[in-house]
């Protein structure tokens, strides 16, 4: 099981990302370059970078399971103010110079949202955006997340991914990243995975898929509301998910944990536990207070 969870990339950027993925006993990792909802960033260290490559090697983390998350104000489906439209394409490039930099291969996008735009018009002007951003040296592959469809966010159903990807010039450079909230929320059954991985290979094909963001979720199936919660804690369910993740043709997929912290603590030293024992545990917010608490 390749798995890890969000980390931050704030203190010593990748260096520390994966010694806090070490802390949890994970194997990869996906971290966002600053804060998600700002396009503040710093350059990246090169030292730090290769110590942190280093550190990577001498605990079997492989870089190719390392994901990117692009920040959420990037929206590259809205056109209506040209300038922002044309700062989300900038944005997204230079992040993606950023991966390279740090020679990671995948970063996750949140396709974007319509807002006065009709559906079609928002998947339009992706399309556009993305053609501008990935040409025949981008060495990063940008995996379109499945979103629950929240106001008018697009991509909460294959058939908006898979247009959006059809159309795509550079194909080995775009792929999509599965969450399973952000599908529960959208309507999909996730004690009914195989059947959703069935359409997803008779139509965008399961070899696109570069990643899974593993989350439980507050809400019921279809309520468009994307509000993840701990594993086994939510809606969806522990024996669900562990049955999706296990998924064998999933089997070399990363999958990466965006639950809620418990308090101010991480919950995913002991998240990644139970899902590797496939027993869940009870009691994970008492043993995540206590862990922590004692640190
Ligand atoms: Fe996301
Ligand atoms: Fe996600
Ligand atoms: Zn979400």
């Amino acid at each position: 099981m390749i798995i890890g969870s969000h980390v931050s990339f704030k203190n010593d950027g990748l260096l520390g990302s994966v010694k806090e993925t070490l802390s949890y006993g994970a194997n990869t990792f996906m971290f966002y370059t600053g804060a998600p909802q700002n396009t503040v960033r710093k350059a990246i260290d090169k030292n730090t970078t290769l110590k942190a490559w280093e550190l990577m090697e001498e605990n079997d983390v492989d870089i190719n399971n390392v994901i990117c998350h692009a920040p959420y104000i990037i929206n590259l489906a809205n056109k209506a103010k040209l300038d922002a439209w044309q700062f989300s394409i900038n944005f997204l490039k230079a992040e993606i110079k950023r991966c390279e930099e740090l020679g990671v291969k995948y970063i996750v996008l949140h396709p974007g949202s319509a807002v006065s735009h009709t559906k079609e018009e928002g998947i339009n002007n992706i399309i556009e955006a993305l053609n501008e951003v990935i040409d025949e040296n981008t060495n990063v592959t940008i995996l379109l997340e499945t979103m629950a469809g929240k106001g008018t966010e697009l991509g909460s159903n294959i058939d908006e991914l898979k247009t959006i990807i059809d159309n795509i010039i550079y194909q080995n450079k775009i792929g999509v990243c599965l969450d399973t909230c952000h599908l529960n929320d959208s309507g999909i059954e996730i004690s009914s995975f195989d059947k959703y991985l069935e359409l997803f290979e008779s139509t965008i094909g399961l070899k696109k898929v570069g990643c899974i963001h593993v989350n439980d979720s507050l809400n019921p199936i279809g309520s468009h509301k994307d509000r993840h919660a701990n594993i086994g804690f939510g809606t969806i369910g522990f024996d669900n998910l562990i049955n999706a993740i296990y998924n064998e043709k999933l089997k070399d997929v990363p999958k990466i944990l965006e639950t809620p912290y418990i308090e101010e603590y991480p919950p995913y030293k002991f998240e990644i536990e139970s899902i590797i024992e496939k027993k869940f545990n009870p009691t994970l917010k008492e043993d995540v207070q206590n862990y922590y608490k004692n640190f």
